[in-house]
């Protein structure tokens, strides 16, 4: 795969992240740790963050909302056992630095945010890379994307109660969904979907903002 434009820039500070904050704390997929490598996480943060994008914690990406630490991006990202040739929904685009992770690994991408301004910065950060398997999209991911379904796998990165019914039903046959569930306490649930059953696995606790459930809709 080529390499990503503004790789350049803090590549020895990535590597450490990688290595430290991703591998040493148990992410063992080359794939995964690969494509943490490339893709440039400080041009995902506000600019008076850049310095910082390389430790190991969620950055602020304005609008109270934050980017997850690497761990929890790499964890994520692996849980999707993803082979390069699917097609995923991402709910909850933010910055828009997971989606890019994705589109190293899977074959399109699609992300949904409901916050505008959120939608614009990201847009603009992935054509800057020029990464073009990735569409975003400014909706309520209440709804998923429907005219794309169904999706080889799906994934939350705002913690809801309960996965709404409407994106479970947008989940391929086979197919994994990862999800942050819960209220106060959240869990990261890993749900498999063979031969018309579901099974869910929990991937360990987890600290997510909230995901707004329908009603209080798009805004921006
Ligand atoms: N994946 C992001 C981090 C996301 S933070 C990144 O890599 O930066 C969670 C995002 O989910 C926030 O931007 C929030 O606005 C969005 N969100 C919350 N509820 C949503 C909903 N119902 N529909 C779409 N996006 C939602």
């Amino acid at each position: 795969m080529s390499t990503l434009p503004g790789t350049e820039e803090f590549r020895s500070a990535r590597r450490r992240m990688v290595a430290d904050e991703v591998e040493a704390k148990g992410i063992g997929s080359r794939e995964v740790l690969r494509a943490l490598l490339e893709v440039p996480r400080h041009l995902f943060a506000d600019d008076a963050l850049r310095f910082q994008a390389y430790g190991g914690h969620a950055l602020p990406i304005g609008w109270g909302q934050t980017l997850s630490q690497p761990y929890v991006v790499g964890a994520m990202t692996e849980a999707l056992e993803l082979t390069g040739e699917e097609k995923v929904l991402e709910v909850g685009t933010g910055s828009g630095y997971q989606a890019a992770v994705l589109s190293r690994l899977a074959r399109e991408v699609r992300t949904v945010e409901r916050i505008g301004e959120l939608a614009r910065r990201a847009r603009s950060v992935l054509s800057r890379l020029k990464i073009r398997n990735v569409h975003v999209a400014c909706r309520d991911g209440s709804n998923g994307w429907g005219e794309h379904a169904p999706y080889d796998r799906i994934l939350f990165t705002a913690g809801a109660e309960s996965i709404p019914a409407e994106v479970l039903d947008q989940l391929a046959d086979p197919g994994i969904l990862v999800a942050p569930v819960g209220g106060a306490t959240q869990r990261i649930v890993v749900l498999r979907r063979e031969g018309g059953v579901d099974r869910t696995e929990d991937l360990g606790a987890c600290e997510f903002v909230p995901f707004i459930t329908s009603g209080e809709g798009r805004i921006g």
